[in-house]
């Protein structure tokens, strides 16, 4: 049975006060889409004011800290996220897993904590440019999924996959639709290796330029339950397409 799709937009270090009215537009239009689930990850400084503009549109973190509290200058933890009005949260982006030097294990900290504080988690996985050339990147993304996910799924909160291959982020390159199909199928053959039967119910997103003319396409491949999208969804003009082609894919 297809799950339901989850469309997030990913606004990187982008987004100040002015910008909320961008924010209400897409949760405003959104509600025309009940059949499908949307949200906006915005920096971390803008998630309160955000959630207080559009009360219960979905609002997420892009990084969260393993630990509760504590000597972690600059970091925010789950429990502060949720306390500003975030539902959800970005994990081991490749910005972060490249810039922040963060490791797999890092990545599956963060994952549990998030899921066990009750915060939703969208986990991203991707390979290089080097790695799709090689032939290797399917194993190479199992296996980066194999050592992030979390040991255990919980009832408190959702965890999502986003295939976000890195070459293909803000470059305007995706990879072939089978390519896209392939990959999904394999991570979904690792949730259920992994999770039993809840691994089936694990949304995975497809991540890296997508926009409103090639949405219609990666939606209806199999397995792909949504997408994280960065560059096209700061404006409501570019993002709602995206929405609206993942409604009408059912
Ligand atoms: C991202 O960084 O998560 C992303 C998908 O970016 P873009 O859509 O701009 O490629």
């Amino acid at each position: 049975m297809a799950l339901k799709k989850l469309v997030a937009g990913n606004w990187k270090m982008h987004g100040v006060s002015v910008d909320l009215a961008e924010v209400r537009a897409i949760a405003d239009a959104s509600r025309q889409y009940p059949q499908v689930d949307v949200a906006l990850c915005v920096p971390a400084i803008l998630i309160e004011r955000a959630a207080r503009a559009v009360p219960g549109f979905a609002i997420g973190g892009q990084d969260v800290h393993s630990a509760d509290k504590g000597a972690h200058t600059g970091c925010v933890s789950a429990h502060m996220l949720l306390d500003a009005g975030a539902v959800l949260t970005i994990v081991g982006h490749s910005e972060r897993r490249d810039a922040q030097r963060e490791s797999d294990s890092q990545v599956q900290a963060k994952a549990h904590a998030a899921l066990e504080c009750g915060l939703n988690v969208i986990l991203c996985v991707g390979e290089s440019l080097e790695v799709r050339e090689a032939g290797t990147a399917v194993q190479t993304v199992v296996e980066q999924l194999d050592a992030s996910l979390p040991h255990e799924p919980t009832e408190e909160a959702e965890l999502a996959i986003a295939y976000e291959p890195i070459w293909a982020i803000g470059t305007g390159k995706i990879p072939t639709a089978a390519e896209i199909g392939e990959m999904h199928a394999a991570i979904r053959a690792q949730l259920e290796q992994r999770y039993g039967e809840m691994g089936s119910g694990v949304r995975i997103l497809y991540g890296g330029s997508v926009k409103a003319s090639n949405a219609k396409e990666i939606f209806s491949i199999a397995d792909v339950d949504g997408a994280l999208v960065g560059g096209a969804s700061l404006k409501a003009e570019d993002f709602l397409p995206i929405v609206e082609a993942a409604a009408n894919a059912g």
